[in-house]
């Protein structure tokens, strides 16, 4: 699929390059992953066929390609940025065509982080010189701050979303089960304007208690909490992630007097955002007002996570991350509070860091929705 050149800016190549050089690799090999879509607009499949891209740190840059994907190859932004596309046939070995394309005192590549353990493993031995280290660590360098044009994909993915959720009510009710109301939300995810439903979790009663719990036949009943966590990915590839918590009907009394300190939270987490400040710093913000309430020990994740090309990436908003903070970088503001085997609770927003702060992109009110 092709991509909007401003989405997908024809520098990156270089500065990917000048990184590598800098943390002392000869070569980066990327295959099929957000990696690959970040760098070239490329956005192939992961196949047990290897397509990789070469970025020698001296020399061009090249594609190796199956050959019968090469025409589709053809068709997004590789050849404009100057990567030509080497086809190889059933019977050739990619992996000695790569080596024997690149210079013989290549002594480190550098392979993306989520390339296929038999691809790292055929790459040792055909380039048996050569050590491997991981490519997240110059990677990250160039995906961790969005470009204005990548702020305005997350943007889209989550006003999209945001109508999804708008919509939440409507097909909450008690008889339904979470699997047919999962159904619905599906379809809409789709309807508004993703090409990719990456995950509907719809968690009620006691199965809100587990984070990711997904979809089950339980039959929703009144008074059940139901924690709604969806998201997709945009036909630009930048994926949204927003999470509400309704109630049918009436609340218990135990769910009443916890959601109010997840609302006071997360707004602590938010407003902590800006630039400078750590990771970790945003992470406590939700944890102390959930811990001085009583429920530290039921707020049992991270407070968020990067997101862009891929829902799960850097920055984690983390204990321990000490990284700070700088305009550019995309992350959820997402604590939850769990009380095993009765109900649960989590409020998610996706925010950028500006030079004025962290501004949301998800938009939904953030008080208990009652359908
Ligand atoms: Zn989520
Ligand atoms: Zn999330």
């Amino acid at each position: 699929m092709s991509a909007a050149p401003d989405l997908y800016s024809p520098d990156r190549l270089d500065r990917a390059r000048e990184l590598a050089a800098a943390a002392g690799v000869d070569a980066l090999l990327v295959s099929p992953s957000a990696d690959l879509r970040y760098l070239t607009g490329y956005a192939a499949l992961a196949l047990e066929r290897l397509t990789c891209l070469v970025l020698p740190v001296r020399g061009a840059p090249f594609l190796v390609a199956p050959e019968l994907e090469v025409p589709a190859a053809r068709t997004t932004p590789l050849e404009r940025l100057g990567v030509e596309i080497v086809g190889w046939a059933e019977t050739d070995d990619p992996y000695a065509l790569i080596a024997k394309r690149l210079p013989d005192d290549v002594s480190r590549v550098a392979v993306d982080n989520h390339m296929w353990a038999e691809k790292v493993v055929a790459f040792r031995a055909a380039l048996p010189q050569a050590e491997q280290v991981l490519a997240g660590p110059v990677l990250r360098q160039l995906r961790v701050r969005k470009t204005p044009a990548e702020v305005e994909a997350l943007r889209r993915a989550a006003a999209a979303i945001d109508r999804v959720h708008a919509a939440v009510p409507q097909w909450l009710s008690a008889g339904r089960t979470e699997r047919a109301v999962g159904r619905d939300i599906a379809d809409a995810i789709v309807a508004e304007g993703h090409v990719r439903v990456d995950f509907v979790i719809v968690a009620s009663g006691p199965n809100g208690a587990s984070p990711h719990h997904e979809l089950s036949d339980r039959i929703i009943e009144p008074g059940d909490p139901v924690v709604v966590d969806i998201g997709g990915a945009t036909a630009d590839g930048y994926c949204s992630d927003e999470t509400r918590t309704y109630v049918v009907g009436e609340p218990p009394a135990d769910f009443v007097a916890y959601y109010d300190v997840l609302a006071s939270a997360q707004s602590a987490a938010c407003a902590a955002v800006r630039p400078g400040v750590s990771a970790e710093f945003v992470d406590a913000a939700a944890r102390a007002i959930i811990a001085d309430a009583g429920y530290g020990a039921h707020f049992i994740h991270r407070t968020g996570h990067g997101i862009g090309l891929e829902t799960h990436e850097e920055p984690y908003i983390v204990a321990g991350n000490t990284e700070r903070l700088e305009p550019g970088m995309a992350f959820s503001v997402e604590p939850g509070i769990y009380l095993a085997g009765r109900h649960g609770a989590r409020i998610e927003d996706i925010l950028v860091c500006t030079d004025g702060g962290g501004e949301r992109l998800n938009l939904r009110p953030r008080q208990l929705v009652r359908c």
